[in-house]
């Protein structure tokens, strides 16, 4: 009769709980971080296959903020083409820029000012990456060449940009992306090399990208803290929309994953909350997952 007692005592101090637990819980709002390349872009470079996804966020006033290894001013050009004035995370979360009135920055604390963008930067500069790199090289004979060897043709060349996009992603502050052409034992020794004065190599799609202690993951996370900052009673969470191995930390900091294969299937098995796997490619499967997400969560 006492426990009886007890466990209705109990079970009255829970529904009270989660009574006040409802009562005080923030209202949710999505964000959605997407990685471009073979994400948002197609192999072209081109996005029209989105253009109905895109429309629905803007039209459910979910933020779309860009996150790719690119440079800030390849996205803006981007982000001006989507009609976004969303914050735009470059250089692989070596920079987190924001639209000057967006209003979800401090002028005080820019330390970059490009454009219509203010900008933070994180981690290392890339005259020290490069710098280091370099000296490597000419210490042990490594064979390896990035865009800094390279002119704006020969940007052009190996990426398929346009002249005046090899231009803009030559425009770099935080990150140096090489072509290896030497042995893996000798990747393994410079990658050692290089870690121990704090530069990491991160595997993308085209390109090994050389930089900080920052990555992808580091960017979502800024990005959620600015809208944080200006909304604190909303919950932020986040679809984050990526590909390669340069994506799954972003991919494991979201609270839904979703994933792009390729033509092959998808190369990268991410652990978050929730991961969804799109069934086409990029840019189709970008656009229909993402609309089937919409419909589900709104
Ligand atoms: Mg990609």
């Amino acid at each position: 009769m006492l426990s009886t007692c007890h466990d209705s005592n109990i079970n009255g101090i829970e529904r009270f709980i989660s009574g006040v637990s409802l009562f005080m819980s923030k209202p949710i709002h999505w964000l959605v971080v997407t990685d471009l390349d073979a994400s948002l872009l197609d192999e072209s470079y081109c996005w029209s296959a989105a253009l109905p996804a895109v429309q629905r966020l803007r039209n459910l006033g979910i933020p779309l903020i860009l996150n790719s290894s690119k440079t800030l001013s390849e996205m803006t050009e981007l982000a001006t083409a989507l009609g976004t004035m969303t914050p735009v995370v470059s250089e692989n979360g070596g920079l987190i820029s924001v639209h000057k009135d967006s209003g979800l920055m401090d002028p005080n604390h820019v330390l970059v000012r490009s454009g219509n963008y203010l900008t933070e930067v994180n981690g290392l500069s890339r005259d020290f990456i490069i710098g280091l790199a370099h000296a490597l090289r000419e210490e042990q004979g490594y064979q390896f060449q990035g865009f800094s060897d390279w002119s704006i043709e020969q940007v052009s060349d190996r990426t398929g940009l346009s002249h005046s996009m090899a231009r803009c992603s030559l425009s770099r502050h935080a990150t140096e992306p090489i072509v290896w052409e030497d042995s893996p034992e000798r990747y393994n020794a410079f990658a050692d090399s290089l870690a121990k004065a704090g530069i990491r190599v991160l595997r993308g799609g085209r390109f090994l990208h050389l930089m900080g202690e920052v990555d992808k993951a580091d960017g979502l996370v800024c990005a959620r803290a600015l809208y944080e900052k200006v909304q604190p009673k909303v919950d932020w969470k986040i679809i984050a929309v990526g590909d390669s191995a340069n994506d799954l930390a972003m991919l494991e900091a979201a609270d839904i994953a979703l994933v792009i294969p390729h033509a092959d299937g998808p190369h990268i098995l991410p652990k978050a909350p929730r991961v969804v796997y799109a069934s086409t490619p990029a840019t189709k499967g970008w656009n229909d997952t993402i609309l089937t997400l919409l419909t589900e969560l709104s």
